[in-house]
Parts: C-alpha cells; structure tokens; sequence
C-alpha cells in the first residue's frame, strides 16, 4: 500500500533564493516527491549560531542587526516568489518569534542549548513555508501543504544532537501522515528539527537534514529516498579537494556509510541507517543538474572495486593516554571508554600497546576541559591537535595482500602517525598532519583512482 512514496530533501543552497527554490521545486514535481524536506536557506542556520553566540555578549541592539539580516534575506525571498498574503502572515509570526526568542535569551544572558535548538529550529520553519509556496504554484495537480515535522519527529532530550525514537515516529507517522500514503497528498516539511517528549524544541546535529529525511522515509516505508544537493551525487573524494573526483554511479550503503562517518560531508553520517534497516535505495544528486546521473546507494552493487572512494575528515586529536599498569591488567578500556561514555564523545579510531592506548576525537571535543580531567584520573594523557584522518574506502581491504605496501609507497615522504587497519572491509585509515592531508588524497587519488 504504501508503494511509491518517494521522499526528497533539498539542502541549503537548493534553498538558497527564489531561483533555487523554484529550480528544486521543478525537480520535487518531475520526481513526483510525496515528502519533501528541507534545509534551511543557505547560511541561515550559521546566522542563527552567530546569533545564540552573541546573546550573551552582545547588546540588543547588536542582536537586532543580525536578526534583520534573516528577516530581510527571507522577505526578498517571499517577494520574488510572490507569495500570497497567508504565508506573508506565517512568516511574520515566525518572525516575530525570532525577536521574541532572541531577546529573552539576550535578557537572561542564556544560550542553554535548548534555548538554541528552539531558536535554530527557525530556519527550516521559515525555508519550510516558503518552499511550500513555491512548490504550490508549479503542482496544480495536487494539493501542498506545509507540514510540523516536529508532530511525528520525536526524539530524546539531548538538545544539540537528540537521538530519534524511532517507534514513537512510526506511530505518529501512521496517525499524522496517513494522507501521504493514502490521499496522495504532498507534504513540504522541515529537516534538522524535532520534538522530546515534554514538547520542547530539539535537534539532529549540524546537516541533520539528511538524517530527518532517512528517519521519515523509514517510517513510511518510502520506495525511495532522494538527497538533491550542489554536487551530481557521491564523487570519488571530495570535489573541493582533489580536482580529479570523480561522481560515483553505484554504491553499497556500507561504503557510503563509512564515507559519511569518516568526513564526506556530502551526507550526514547516520544518514544511511534508517535506509539500510527499510533496504530503501538512496539517490544523491544536483538540484542544479537534476539531470545528470547521480550516485545510487543500494544494498547490493555488482561492482565491488577494492578502492572506490577516499574522504578526510579534518580537526582531529589524538589522545595517547599511557598507564604501565595496563600490563596484563584487565578492564582498563572499559574505563577509559566509560569515561567517553559519560561525556557522550565519540572515537572515531583507536589502536593499542601494552601499556597505552591512542584514540581520535574531533578537536572541539577538548573544549569539554572536564573529559581531559576525567581521563587523566586514568594515567598520563599526551594530546596531539591539528591532524586529519584520510580514509580509503571500498571493498575487501582488509584481505587483500599488498595494499598496505602500496598506499605507503604513494604516500612517500608523508608521515603516518597512526592506522586503523583489519576493522572493517570497507575502511582503511590514518592519521596525518593537517597540512599534508590535501597532498595525501592527491597522491592515493591518483594512485588508485586516476
Ligand atoms: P547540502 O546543503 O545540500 O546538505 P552539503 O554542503 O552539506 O550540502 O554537502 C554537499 C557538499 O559536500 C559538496 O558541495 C561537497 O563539497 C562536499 N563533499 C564532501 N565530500 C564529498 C564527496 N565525496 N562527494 C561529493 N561531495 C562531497
Ligand atoms: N540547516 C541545518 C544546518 O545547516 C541542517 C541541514 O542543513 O542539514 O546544519
Ligand atoms: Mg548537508
């Protein structure tokens, strides 16, 4: 029954103004979308940051200045695309919203990240209600409506990066949304945003729109998931690095996961799961050129080839914590990581010695003084910052003879400071020094994708 659902998401810069927005509205129609979700309009949610930063340490006058600055951008917006006078309403109150928030926060000097997530939540709201306009005026053949994502988004209340509950989703999807599935309806709805159980405001962490996406196809047990972005889908790293890339046509959701996961910002990194658990194949491509290919990722590719990609993932720490009394002892990773655990920080590779263990975290990681503290209660802690991880992605790697050989012989005179290697079949990475990462995928681009 509920066959045929296509779901799209429209990122910032398909949002960016009305000429964009009408471009990816002519591609919501043509790909006949049931659920298009979508970002805010490029730069709005970095304005919006700006903004939680500067109510504690800026007057309201200051404030005022950057929220006019949203207010006009959305207002040329509406007025190119000549919307009606109800959504001129709707925008006015969120609008009015966005004063009102702001200067409560700048009143009480608080950017609690809850405050922030309800104050950020503004720019898929406003992007929202615009792109239903204008993806009204090209669909005459069926009726479009702006839809709360927040009603059947729910999540935990970890503000910043809340987690989906996805069996609340589902039910709520089933009672709120059934007009998708049986009505035929289009739905234009915010990515990024969602709501906890008391009602307040959340969301997924920078980019998450592609996730909310993933989430809502899943629930409605979508035939296909559409992510339309400013590049013609996956390339073989990213384009604004190595003027080699190449777009990929066909890609495993594991392959694409561990991109994502390991820097291609391309898609938000728990972007593929709900797609994987649904086996919901996902297309990526260019709201600019909707006609070019574009990158499938399915479950089953026929080509397998041992390199297919390669992505950075920049800002990294390497926290090198050394205690001789690891010697033979037991236990002691299930400290350390309970203490990862406690501060909710992820590692994104980790190798180890007898007596000490070295793991990646993102730089802004160290910003959390008190994990540093906690960690040190652990033994000695040398922190190494400025360093990028460079990850070769693709199939079979971790039996194949001579590949290590190979890669360090392209990398030359770059110095590897630590490998993850044997984990996953689909991965292979390093660390290096931030000024050499642009060099590193030059050299292996060319050596193993050309
Ligand atoms: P959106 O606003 O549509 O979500 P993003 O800026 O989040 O778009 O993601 C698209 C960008 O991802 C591209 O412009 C590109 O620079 C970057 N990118 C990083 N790695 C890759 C890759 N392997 N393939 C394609 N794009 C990539
Ligand atoms: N607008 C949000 C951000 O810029 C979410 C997204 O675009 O995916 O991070
Ligand atoms: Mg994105």
């Amino acid at each position: 029954m509920s066959q045929g659902i296509v779901v799209s998401k429209f990122g910032g810069t398909s949002m960016a103004d009305a000429t964009a927005m009408r471009r990816s509205a002519g591609v919501a129609k043509l790909k006949n979308s049931s659920i298009v979700v979508v970002s805010a309009t490029s730069g709005t949610t970095n304005i919006l940051v700006e903004l939680s930063q500067m109510v504690t340490n800026s007057t309201w006058e200051g404030c005022k200045a950057t929220i006019q600055k949203i207010i006009d951008n959305h207002l040329q917006i509406a007025r190119d695309l000549e919307v009606p006078e109800a959504c001129m309403h709707d925008l006015d109150e969120l609008f009015k919203e966005l004063k009102t928030l702001v200067r409560g926060m700048n009143l009480l000097k608080e950017a609690s990240p809850k405050a922030c997530d309800s104050l950020f939540s503004l720019g898929e709201r406003m992007s929202s209600r615009l792109f239903t306009e204008c993806l009204n005026q090209l669909r005459e053949d069926t009726e479009v409506s702006c839809f709360d994502v927040r009603t059947v988004l729910r999540t935990d209340s970890n503000f910043g990066k809340a987690e989906p509950n996805f069996e609340m989703i589902k039910k709520l999807t089933d009672q709120h949304l059934l007009d998708v599935k049986y009505a035929g309806r289009v739905f234009v709805t915010q990515g990024f945003i969602g709501r906890d159980a008391d009602g307040a405001t959340t969301t997924l962490g920078r980019g998450g729109s592609d996730y909310s996406a993933a989430i809502l196809a899943y629930a409605l047990g979508a035939e296909k998931l559409e992510i339309w972005t400013d590049v013609a889908g996956i390339a073989t790293t990213d384009p604004r690095l190595c003027s080699n890339a190449r777009p990929i046509d066909v890609i495993s959701f594991q392959e694409a996961a561990e991109l994502a996961s390991f820097g291609a910002k391309v898609l938000h990194p728990t972007t593929l799961l709900p797609a994987m658990w649904a086996d919901i194949p996902v297309f990526v491509g260019s709201s600019y050129e909707p006609e070019k290919e574009g990158t499938w990722i399915i479950k089953d590719p026929k080509e397998r080839p041992l390199i297919r990609a390669m992505a950075v993932k920049k800002d990294q720490t390497l926290l090198t914590l050394k205690n001789p009394n690891m010697l033979h002892a037991h236990g002691f990773l299930f400290d350390v990581f309970k203490v990862f655990n406690q501060h909710r920080v992820s590692v994104d590779s980790i190798t180890t010695s007898e007596i000490s263990v070295s793991m990646t975290v993102d730089d802004s990681t160290l910003l959390n003084r008190t994990l540093l503290e906690d960690l040190r209660q652990l033994g000695e802690v040398l922190v190494e910052e400025d360093l990028s991880l460079i990850s070769l992605i693709g199939n079979n790697i971790n039996h194949t003879p001579g590949l290590a050989a190979e890669i360090f012989n392209a990398l030359g005179d770059i110095n590897v400071r630590m490998i993850c290697l044997g984990a996953s079949k689909h991965n292979f990475c390093f660390l290096v020094n931030e000024q050499r990462a642009g060099d590193a995928i030059d050299r292996l681009h060319t050596r193993f994708i050309g």
